[in-house]
Order: C-alpha cells, then structure tokens, then sequence
C-alpha cells in the first residue's frame, strides 16, 4: 500500500490554524490530524483523546525516556509531543496526516522525513493578530503582551517552511490548504504509487480484446 503525505501545520495562536485545519480534513477524503499529547491543562469543551491525549509530566517524561516520541517539544511551559504510533497508524494505512505542530517540532519532523510537507499559517496583519489575541475573554493587557511575543516569536520561523498560507478571509485560506494536499497527491510520485495496476495496463503491448 501507498504511503500518505506527512503535513506540517504551524502558525501562533491566533491565526486561525485549528479552524482551518479542522475544515480541511471534514472536506477531504484519506487525511487525519494526528492526536498529540500534552501536559496542560484541558480547556472548557476539550475532549481527552479527541483534541489532545491530555497526559501527567511524569508520563509524558516516560514515554520521552522510552522513546516513544516522533517529535516533541515545551512549547509556554507545557510539553506537546507527536507518539510514533500516532503518525505511523494513519500513514500505513495510507491515509495523509497533518501534524498541527509548533517549529520546534517541525524541525524535528523534517530532519526524519525530508519528503513531509510543511506549512505555515500567518494572521493577514499584525493589528489583527493584536484583536485576535485579546479576544479571547477578559485577559490583562500583560497576558495580551506575553501572547503576542509568543506569537511573534513562532513567526520568526516562517523562513523554514515550504509554504506560508495568509488566513484573511477563511474560505481562500481553506481553499489555498486543500490546493497543497491535492497538488501533493496529482505529483507523478504519488499518482504512480496509487495507481501502478493502471499503470501497467495502460502500458501493456498486449491487445485487451481478442
Ligand atoms: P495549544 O495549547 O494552544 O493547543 O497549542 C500550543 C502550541 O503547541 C501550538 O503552537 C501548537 O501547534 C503546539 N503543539 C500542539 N501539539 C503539538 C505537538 O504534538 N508537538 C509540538 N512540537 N507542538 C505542538
């Protein structure tokens, strides 16, 4: 069976990249988002084993310690890791996997898996972002501040990905995501690896019909 196309998602909090992927993958066929897991704390309306498998520091240090972690990282004081068994249950099955990830994870990524997509998701300017961030409920102005530094911080990596997506309007920023999974697919690689029976028949010097 044909192996699926590993994607790299990243963006800072604020750019919508949830969103979007989550549109994404109910309006494509063969692509999941990996599970990760992380030691915050669950937000209101998070579901364990759903957005995150959400794990004790000590668990997750020893699955660390076991190698257990395709990628992992501390991203704001809390550790986000990518399981080996995660990524590799949807590929194998041929299936495309997004990996909704920060940069440090994706250097990660790309060091084991130089053929994975990676993509970086950017708010359309910064006084949006600035709106974005303080929307989120009553913060103070210093929660408001660290978010953005944060957030400026993760974006000073864009240089390193393969593509930059600019979440303005929602529905150009989906379409221009499904354009990169499709585009992936039709490459002569991945349409050879899916459709070799064809291939050959169409090939073949053998009459068809008697
Ligand atoms: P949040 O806590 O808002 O869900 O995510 C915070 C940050 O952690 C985001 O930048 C997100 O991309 C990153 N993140 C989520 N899961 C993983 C993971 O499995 N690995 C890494 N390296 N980062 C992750």
């Amino acid at each position: 069976m044909s192996q699926g196309t590993l994607f790299i998602v990243s963006a800072p909090s604020g750019a919508g990249k949830t969103s979007l992927v989550r549109e994404l993958i109910e309006s494509l066929d063969g692509i999941q988002v990996s599970v990760s897991h992380t030691t915050r704390a669950k937000r209101e309306g998070e579901v364990d084993g759903v957005n995150y498998h959400f794990t004790h520091v000590a668990d997750f240090e020893a699955m660390i310690e076991r190698g257990e972690f395709f990628e992992y990282a501390k991203v704001f004081d809390n550790y986000y890791g990518t399981s080996r068994r995660a990524a590799q249950t949807v590929l194998d099955a041929g299936q495309d996997v997004i990996l909704e990830i920060d940069w440090q994870g994706a250097q990660q990524v790309r060091e084991q898996i130089p053929s994975a997509v990676s993509i970086f998701i950017l708010p359309p300017s910064r006084s949006e972002l600035e709106r974005r961030l303080s929307n989120r409920g009553t913060d103070e102005h210093a929660v408001i501040a660290r978010r953005m530094r944060d957030a400026v911080s993760e974006m000073s990596h864009f240089d390193e990905y393969d593509y930059l997506v600019i979440n303005d309007d929602f529905t150009t920023a989906l379409q221009a995501l499904q354009s990169l999974v499709i585009s992936r697919r039709l490459t002569r690689e991945a349409m050879q690896a899916r459709h070799a029976p064809l291939l050959d028949a169409l090939l073949s010097q053998a009459p068809s019909v008697e």
